[in-house]
Order: structure tokens, then sequence, then C-alpha cells
């Protein structure tokens, strides 16, 4: 098979209870802008139950193309039949770029797909582009600790895979204007396709803010020197209907919940206002909120790289300016 047999992006769309989750969303943003260059088809893959009501929604997201794969027992995500629909679907239709989320369910379905249709996986990208005059995907994710940006390329196998954070690609505008077409398949899953039984689905309990969905976050570094800090950037938050996240020195120090580290390690954060308290900095923290859209920094070291992604950068005490700000708060 010659790489040129191989056309189309392609865009894995998770879902559970039929409700789409946003990474699919922002990879339809992204796989349209590399379509396009490339003059080839976007395709959304849905799979799942009860599903097909959705496909309409990820046309006006981008798609030209959507796959709805249904059956009862699709209705429940499970490693096994899910990773075999998707390698016989690639084998078959032989996409050029296949697009995943880096959520639990695409960590776990994209490398297994990788190795059923014999191609290369770039992990966690923060970053997808085609290579000038080929069809060559850059596909550009942290390195050695996150120390240094690898670009890395698949240049002799297809489809070209990669999994992508959320958070990390910005979601495209909808368009009810566009059509495409819907494509229904119907498989059949045998008993011998299915190897666990789940006796029951357990809810985490939402009533807390997602970082990722915030849009205001007041960030905890190890310079707000103690826990008992945490407390007055709770009442920031909450003053400015936001919620509070961390580096990760808070959560290795116990202070705040790993559910809400930002950074290479943690999640990928893209709020309207991001105000960093006692934060160095460090490039493991900034690959997750860079991409935020107004940074406050409050630091007392006037050379702390924070300032260097900062909008606004203020030199001083972070739990004073927290005060402050929560005085000023309140008197509005
Ligand atoms: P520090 O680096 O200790 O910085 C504290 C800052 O507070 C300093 O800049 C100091 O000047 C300032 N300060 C002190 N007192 C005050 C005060 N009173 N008022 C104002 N400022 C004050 N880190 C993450 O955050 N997220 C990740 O996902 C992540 N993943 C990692 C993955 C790997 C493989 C590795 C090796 C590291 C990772 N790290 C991650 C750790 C990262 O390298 C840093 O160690 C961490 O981000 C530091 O957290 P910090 O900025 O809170 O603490």
């Amino acid at each position: 098979m010659k790489i040129s047999d191989y056309s189309g992006v392609w865009v894995f769309i998770e879902q559970r209870d039929c409700n789409i989750h946003k990474v699919g969303i922002e990879l339809l943003g992204k796989g349209r802008e590399i379509a396009d260059k490339l003059g080839e088809k976007l395709t959304a893959v849905l799979v799942g139950y009860n599903v097909e009501n959705k496909a309409e929604e990820l046309i006006h997201y981008g798609a030209d193309h959507v796959i709805v794969v249904e059956n009862e027992k699709l209705d429940i995500y499970m490693t096994k039949p899910y990773t075999k629909v998707l390698s016989n679907l690639v084998n078959d239709r032989k996409p050029n770029v296949f697009l995943i989320g880096a959520t639990a369910i695409g960590r776990d379905l994209a490398p297994r797909i990788a190795a059923r249709v014999r191609t290369g996986l770039t992990a966690d990208c923060t970053s997808i582009d085609v290579e000038e005059n080929t069809t060559n995907i850059l596909m550009t994710r942290p390195a050695f600790g996150g120390n240094i940006m690898a670009t890395i390329i698949c240049p002799d196998h297809r489809p070209q895979m990669s999994t992508v954070r959320p958070g990390v690609m910005k979601k495209p505008e909808k368009d009810e204007t566009r059509s495409g077409i819907i494509e229904k398949i119907d498989i059949s899953i045998e008993k011998e396709d299915i190897d666990v039984e789940i006796l029951s689905v357990v809810k985490e309990e939402k009533n807390k803010i997602n970082i990722e969905d915030a849009n205001v976050l007041v960030s905890a570094g190890r310079g707000i020197g103690k826990k008992e800090n945490l407390h007055k950037l709770s009442e920031l938050a909450k003053l400015l209907s936001g919620t509070v996240s961390g580096s990760r020195a808070v959560v290795d120090a116990g202070w705040i919940e790993k559910n809400n580290q930002v950074g290479q390690t943690g999640k990928t954060v893209r709020p309207n206002l991001y105000i960093a308290c006692g934060i160095s900095g460090a490039i493991q923290h900034i690959v997750g909120m860079e991409e935020s859209e107004f940074i406050v920094a409050i630091n007392n070291n006037p050379d702390a790289p924070i300032f260097e992604v900062a909008d606004v950068g203020i030199v001083a005490d972070a739990n004073q300016v927290v005060l402050s700000l929560i005085d000023e708060l309140k008197k509005e």
C-alpha cells in the first residue's frame, strides 16, 4: 500500500451518555485547518449508541463527512470493541491523518489502534501543522521532562496519528449553514469482542467546577507560603465566579487536589483570566496555561519566568495582593 493511497483527516468524537466531549470539537477546528492545507476531506468518527442525532452538529463545527457507528454494545466505552471497530475502519478507509483527544479514553484507544494498523502515534501534542510541499504532519509535543519541544513526523506510515489534550486547540465557531454527508454504519459486535462486563457506572460528584471549563482561575503556587492561605484565593475566585487551580508544587504538598493541577502532568487550561499567585513559571507549568486569554502574575521575584507570559505582572507579596483584590471587589 502506497502512502498516496491514504487520504482524509479523521477526528475521533468521544462521547459519554451521548454528550460530546469538547476535545472532539476542538480537534474538528484543527482538523479543518489541516484538511484545507492538504486539500483533503475532514471526517468526524462518532461511535456509540443513539448518537446519530449529534452528527449534524459535527458538520456545523467543520466536518465534511460524519461516520456514525452505532450498536447497543458500544453504548459505554470498552477498550476491545472500540479498538476493533476503529482499527477495522482505518484499515478499510485509509485516512491520511487521525486525531484523537488525549483523554482517559483517547489514551487507552489511540495506541491500540496505532499498533493494530501498524503506524506511529505522537501522544500529547500541543501543536499540529502540515510540512510544506508534503503530506507530512508536523506533530509537536514537550519532550525530556518538558525542557524541549520536539516536532515529530511519521514519514513512512499512514495514518499519521496523534493525541491532543483537551484545551490545547481552540474551539471553532459553529456554522449552521454548513452541510455534509452523514454515513451510518451498522456493525455486529460478537461475544468474543467483549472481554469485560460493566456492573455499574459510578459518576464523580459534580459539585465543583472543572478547571478546564472555568472562565476565571486563581492559581496557587508554592509562593503563597502555606495551605491556610488558600482560603483567601478561594474567596477571590468566588468573587470572580471562578475556581482555584495550582502548580504541581502545591499538589505535591497536598494543598490542592491533583484534579486541579495545571501543566504538563496536570490539565491544559484556557480561561479568560488566569491569576498566578506565587508561581515561578516553570516550562512544565507554562505549557498548561499560556493560551489563557489574560494572564496576571503576582510574584515577589521580578525575574520570575512567569512574567514572560503575563499580560500584567505585579512584583509583590501574592497574599497581600489577593487581600487587596478581595477588598476592592467587595466595594463594588
Ligand atoms: P516554585 O518553583 O517553588 O516557585 C514559587 C514562586 O513563588 C517563586 O517564583 C517565588 O519567587 C515566588 N514567591 C515566593 N514567595 C512569594 C510571595 N510571598 N509572594 C509572591 N511570590 C512569592 N509543574 C506544574 O505546575 N505543573 C505540571 O504539570 C508539572 N509537570 C511536571 C512534569 C515533569 C516531568 C517535571 C520534571 C516537573 C513538572 N512540574 C510541573 C514541576 C515544575 O518544574 C515546577 O517545579 C513547579 O511548577 C513549581 O511550582 P511553583 O511555581 O508553585 O513553585
